[in-house]
């Protein structure tokens, strides 16, 4: 084992590793774990793991850890002037329960009232999966999006809804397959309670 690499030093250069370099101290970190659960990494099956496993978590399932991964919003002028509840539902997320490091997904609702400038549709999806891309909490999760797109859209009047199904309750501990959790975040109007009800509706009406 890399003995000098240890967390607080790691916790400093991580920033600073290229992604090949992480896979690399990943992959070696996880061949350990294999060995002492007395994995035989010489199997022709498993031998690739190690690394499978940690390309895939810098690349792919963690990649929203990497800052430059960041989706790129662009605003246009709300020409039309539309100042109606904007709602865009179904959006499908996948991220991993930053306490087991098994995969919670389902769908994200979000909903925002136009000022004077419009988003990009496919963004909202796009800012939705990049902060899914790491290790989360749901309730963290439906915070950062609706903060995001706070920041993003210059508006405050935003509203997000999750529905998660969370592997680390399906597939352990009380092994519930078909529980999901529902968060939610209302910030402007969306705090009046009309106007909650009304995004509410929206989402019943498949
Ligand atoms: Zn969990």
């Amino acid at each position: 084992m890399t003995q000098p690499l240890c967390q607080s030093i790691l916790a400093n250069v991580s920033h600073h590793l290229s992604d090949s370099q992480k896979i690399e101290i990943i992959a070696k970190h996880f061949e350990l774990i294999m060995e002492t659960l007395g994995l035989d990494l010489e199997d022709e099956s498993l031998r690739e793991t190690p690394f499978r496993i940690a390309k895939m978590y810098v690349k792919e399932i963690f990649s929203g850890l990497d800052p430059s991964t960041k989706p790129h919003i662009t605003l246009f002028e709300n020409k039309n002037g539309y100042s109606e509840m904007l709602v865009e539902k179904d959006i499908i997320f996948n991220s991993y329960c930053e306490h087991h490091f098994v995969p919670f997904f389902g769908k994200a609702h979000v909903a925002y009232y136009p000022h004077k400038r419009i988003v990009g549709l496919s963004k909202l999806n796009r800012i939705v999966q990049y902060l899914a891309k790491k290790p989360q909490v749901q309730e963290r999760l439906t915070v950062e999006i609706g903060n995001v797109i706070e920041r993003e859209l210059q508006t405050d009047d935003v509203a997000v809804v999750l529905e998660g199904k969370h592997l680390c309750i399906a597939s352990r501990g009380v092994e519930d397959v078909n529980s999901v959790t529902r968060t939610s975040y209302f910030n402007g109007k969306f705090a009046e309670r009309e106007i909650r009800n009304e995004f509410l509706k929206q989402l019943d009406t498949k």
